[in-house]
């Protein structure tokens, strides 16, 4: 898997390396084993899926993570993403809407003794009501309609957000560098087409 994400230019060796230790069949139904290591998108329940490995490892590399930074993820799915980062060195907070995969994942991570702390909650607002912010990167690994203030107002000025935006089918992935507090100061860049389940919150909340 990562000779093949290595060809499709993935070079960071922090990513790598954590993606060559991370077992991602731990993160999906034992039915699926077989295909756990290809490079497709699968089912993990309520709905949703697991990204592909390509695409983890794009997010993972855009976010220029280094050892000791406080990463906040929005929709923690199976974990795979979150493991990967936590094994980069970051110290990893994660949000999911889903109390199904919460109640899942959270002990699944814990019993393979990663350290991510997982929330259930509205990733669209952040993690505001829990002072462990602001964070130096902000991952959101579901497709937003628009780049969250709320999310913006919770990183580091200095720190970067990877999210794709887009609407249900298709969002471009950003990369969100936050040079200060208002939005003139943000800069953009773009880094291709990508389809992710979209972010749900407010009103939709199941
Ligand atoms: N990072 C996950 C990807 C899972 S798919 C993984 O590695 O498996 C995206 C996830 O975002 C889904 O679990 C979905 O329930 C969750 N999600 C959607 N809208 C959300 C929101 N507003 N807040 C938090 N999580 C959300």
């Amino acid at each position: 898997m990562c000779e093949q994400l290595r060809k499709q230019g993935i070079t960071d060796t922090r990513v790598l390396q954590a993606m060559e230790r991370v077992e991602r069949h731990w993160f999906l139904d034992s039915a699926l084993d077989a295909l756990a290591y290809e490079d497709r998108a699968l089912q993990i329940g309520a709905e949703q899926t697991i990204s592909r490995p390509s695409t983890v490892a794009m997010q993972s590399q855009l976010l220029a993570v280094e050892p000791g930074m406080k990463v906040l993820e929005i929709g923690t799915g199976s974990g795979y993403q979150a493991a990967v980062l936590d094994r980069m060195g970051a110290r990893v907070f994660s949000i999911e809407r889903q109390k199904s995969l919460f109640d899942h994942t959270r002990p699944l991570l814990a019993a393979m003794g990663y350290r991510v702390r997982c929330f259930l909650g509205d990733g669209y607002k952040g993690l505001a009501e829990v002072n462990y912010g602001p964070y130096d990167r902000i991952i959101v690994t579901c497709g937003a309609p628009e780049i969250p203030e709320a999310l913006m107002s919770q990183l580091k000025t200095g720190g970067i957000m990877v999210i794709p935006i887009g609407n249900d089918e298709t969002q471009q992935m950003l990369r969100v560098t936050k040079n200060g507090p208002s939005e003139e100061e943000w800069s953009v860049e773009r880094y291709g087409d990508y389809s992710f389940v979209p972010m749900l919150g407010g009103r939709q909340m199941r």
